[in-house]
């Protein structure tokens, strides 16, 4: 076993504190590798608070992890020491089923194990996330990231960067489109940046007025108050695609009346509650409903291909683990500019 240290929730009403763990030694297929920095993602904040369902403690979160390699099991193919490697949210699925044939690992019809709040292969093992000094993870689920990119910066493109990524790829959402991007936090300032760069004109809808430059910054060519009445109103029946990255609840109906006929209101940001849905809010234009969830191992490589070719990192705010419950507060007030990285140094 390899002793490991990281910050960890021992129950959803305690803070994160230090916590030694123990990973398995690398197997011929697994690749370590030594946490650099780890994004800070809302759904960290969600699955230590119980949010969503009763999670598996002690939980140690982090799920957007750089490092560089320290061992491999001798039949890995894909790494060597001391390349740079990256884990999102998944560190294994069953591989055999009709999804994960697809590419599409997320929805692993077996149950897929997420890299921390889930359980290995076995359905025994509880895993354990990136908030951590070190790794071990089937090659299959790491990825390569470019030198070429500010390492910390990339971070967060394995949880936000493909969670946006994947569903403006999906519904081939580009020139000629107008994409709203619903909250301006990490997923949403990754959403406008992809957005821009698939040529959509791109419309920042926020709770924040004291966004607007930054969404402009970002590329955004329109930024809309959400809770100013006439600028929601000007702005009904207007777009063809909302990604909406919220965390809290908020009335889909509202926003659905911005859609043009036939628009799409795609859902990725997670509140704890689920919604009321009028039926008039979807007849009325024909509208759909959807939602979409991180992305498979070979769309992430993609993704991080293209961010490379491309230059896209995160807009990140790097935090010593110390001050992660800071940290949290800022989130949860919607102050984030626009992703926290823990720097794994100060562990
Ligand atoms: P975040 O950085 O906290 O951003 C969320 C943004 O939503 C805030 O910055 C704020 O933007 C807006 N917001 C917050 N409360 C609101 C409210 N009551 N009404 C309207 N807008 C509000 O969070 P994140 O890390 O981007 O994550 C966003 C959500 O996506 C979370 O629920 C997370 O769990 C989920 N998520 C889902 C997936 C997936 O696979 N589908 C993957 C990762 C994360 P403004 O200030 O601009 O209003
Ligand atoms: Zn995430
Ligand atoms: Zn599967």
């Amino acid at each position: 076993m390899i002793k490991a240290k990281g910050y960890a929730a021992q129950s959803p009403t305690t803070d994160l504190a230090p916590w030694n763990f123990d990973r398995r030694e690398p197997g011929p297929h697994d690749v370590q590798f030594d946490i650099l920095y780890c994004g800070v993602c809302h759904s960290d904040l969600h699955q230590i608070k119980n949010d969503w369902f009763p999670g598996i403690f002690p939980m140690v979160p982090g799920h957007e992890i750089v490092g560089k390699v320290v061992k491999v099991g001798d039949h890995v193919k894909k790494f060597k020491i001391g390349d740079i490697a990256g884990t999102g949210c998944l560190v294994d699925s069953c591989r055999v089923c009709e999804n994960c044939k697809r590419d599409l690992e997320q929805y692993c019809l077996n149950g897929g194990s997420q890299t921390y709040n889930g359980l290995e292969q076995d359905h025994k093992t509880p895993t354990y996330g990136g908030y951590s000094n070190t790794i071990v993870v089937h090659e299959d689920f790491v990825l390569h990231i470019s030198p070429k990119l500010d390492l910390a910066a990339s971070a967060p493109l394995l949880c936000a960067g493909i969670t946006t990524y994947s569903p403006l790829r999906h519904w081939k959402v580009g020139k000629g489109h107008k994409l709203a991007v619903l909250g301006l936090g990490g997923l949403g300032h990754m959403g406008v940046k992809f957005g821009v760069a698939f040529g959509a004109d791109v419309t920042v809808l926020s709770t924040s007025p004291k966004k607007e430059a930054d969404a402009k910054k970002l590329g955004a060519h329109h930024f809309v108050v959400t809770t100013d009445a006439n600028q929601l109103k000007a702005a009904t029946g207007s777009f063809d695609f909302i990604l909406d990255t919220v965390s809290a609840e908020h009335d889909l109906n509202l926003y659905m009346s911005l859609l043009k006929t036939d628009g799409v209101h795609i859902c990725v940001g997670v509140p704890s509650h689920p919604a009321p849905v009028a039926a008039f809010s979807l007849i009325g234009g024909r509208k759909s409903l959807a939602g979409s969830g991180i992305g498979g191992l070979a769309e992430t490589q993609e993704m991080l291909d293209f961010c490379a070719e491309h230059g896209i990192v995160s807009d990140i705010e790097m935090i010593d683990i110390k001050n992660i419950h800071t940290a949290y507060d800022r989130m949860l007030k919607g102050d984030v500019r626009y992703r926290f990285v823990i720097d794994m140094a100060t562990l």
